[in-house]
């Protein structure tokens, strides 16, 4: 990102002025029933004076079972500038995301959390920063009002990843940020499905800037991301984005065998040269195999993980399905599909939820 020489180069060059004909706004939702009339009442005034042309806000409902589908219906109904985007089940945050990106227009495109973690009155400083020059500008958690296990994680995540990982991740940062049009479409290149989304953001490069926040407590509700599925964000972001794990292995395959190939020229030449002294006994032979055995398997393990993920993008499957776009009648659509591939996805909503037909 920011370094030396490119650095002054750029500040030559001064950024095209901010295009404020379109604010795209994407919130992925999963059950959060409770928290969008807050949202609905938050979102539309903290961006209203920000002197955009149009405002879209695409609410991506992640599989969701409560009432959020239908309460996003009614949203829709009351004000033509919310949209739904429904997928077919439950993709996971980042595909949520990442779909919304596909049918945001916005010449300036903002990602925000639906739980209003992420404070949408801070928006107003990100687009101010891309004002100010900016092609990304990123929210910095300065204080995260989470419970201490939680905090701990996320620290220690983010800086095992920004330590490892072979580009730039800033630390402590999430989705939420604010976007110029070409950052998006530069994103919406990348073909990968594992998409570890602030990584991929981090990737494209541009001028990314931090804007630091202060992190709100959830709204309402609990939060929907489960152990299980913050462990496969993680595992996303390290595979996705280092190539050490691999190379440690390499490492300690190297030092492990260089070290037993020692012992075995000094134990060759103690039982030449002083055979009563060769050492026996099974407990240090046991001990030796279990351990390189699990030294091994876990190798194999790391190893596996990035076969896994070349298996995952060779079958080239979607990173969600879409069943439903939601807008009003009227309003220019941002369904860009074409007819037939409309009424396929229109079955597809019959049928069964997860086959054929990508977003
Ligand atoms: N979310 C989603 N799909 C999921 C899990 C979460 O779309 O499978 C949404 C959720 O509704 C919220 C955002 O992603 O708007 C962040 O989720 P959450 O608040 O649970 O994450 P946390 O803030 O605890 O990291
Ligand atoms: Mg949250």
């Amino acid at each position: 990102m920011n370094n030396g020489k490119g650095e002054s180069r750029r500040a030559s060059v001064p950024a095209p002025p901010l295009d404020r004909s379109r604010l795209s706004v994407i919130v992925p939702i999963y059950n959060e029933e409770e928290t969008l009339s807050e949202l609905e009442a938050r979102l539309p005034s903290a961006v209203e004076c920000l002197g955009f042309e149009d405002l879209e806000f695409i609410l991506v409902s992640d599989g969701s079972h409560d009432a959020s589908e239908s309460i996003i219906c009614e949203m829709v109904e009351r004000d033509p500038r919310f949209r739904g985007v429904f997928l077919t089940r439950n993709f996971g945050h980042q595909a949520a995301v990442s779909t919304g990106l596909n049918y945001a227009r916005g010449s300036v495109v903002v990602i925000i959390d639906g739980d209003l973690q992420d404070p949408p009155e801070v928006i107003p400083e990100l687009v101010d920063a891309l004002e100010r020059g900016a092609d990304v500008a990123y929210a910095v958690r300065e204080k995260r009002k989470e419970n201490i296990f939680k905090r701990f994680a996320y620290f220690a995540f983010y800086r095992l990843l920004s330590g490892i990982s072979s580009i730039d991740i800033p630390l402590d940062t999430g989705d939420f940020c604010c976007m110029r049009r070409r950052v998006v479409d530069a994103m919406l290149t990348l073909p990968e499905r594992n998409r570890f989304v602030r990584g991929l953001r981090a990737w494209v490069g541009f001028k990314q800037v931090g804007v630091t926040y202060e992190r709100a407590a959830r709204f309402a509700g609990t939060p929907k991301y489960t152990l299980r599925k913050l462990f496969a964000l993680a595992y996303d972001g390290l595979f996705s984005f280092t190539r050490m794990p691999v190379r440690v292995i390499q490492a300690i395959g190297l030092v492990l065998s260089t070290v037993s190939l020692l012992i075995a020229v000094g134990y060759l030449l103690t039982y030449l040269i002083a055979p009563e002294r060769f050492p026996r006994g099974f407990a240090s032979l046991i001990i030796s195999i279990w351990f390189f055995g699990g030294v091994q398997l876990l190798c194999l393990g790391i190893v596996g993980e990035y076969v896994i993920r070349t298996h995952d993008e060779g079958k080239g499957r979607p990173s969600a399905l879409v069943r439903e776009v939601i807008e009003q009648e009227d309003s220019e659509s941002m369904d860009h599909r074409s007819a037939p591939e409309k009424r396929a996805n229109a079955l597809l909503a019959r049928s069964a939820p997860g086959e054929s037909h990508a977003s």
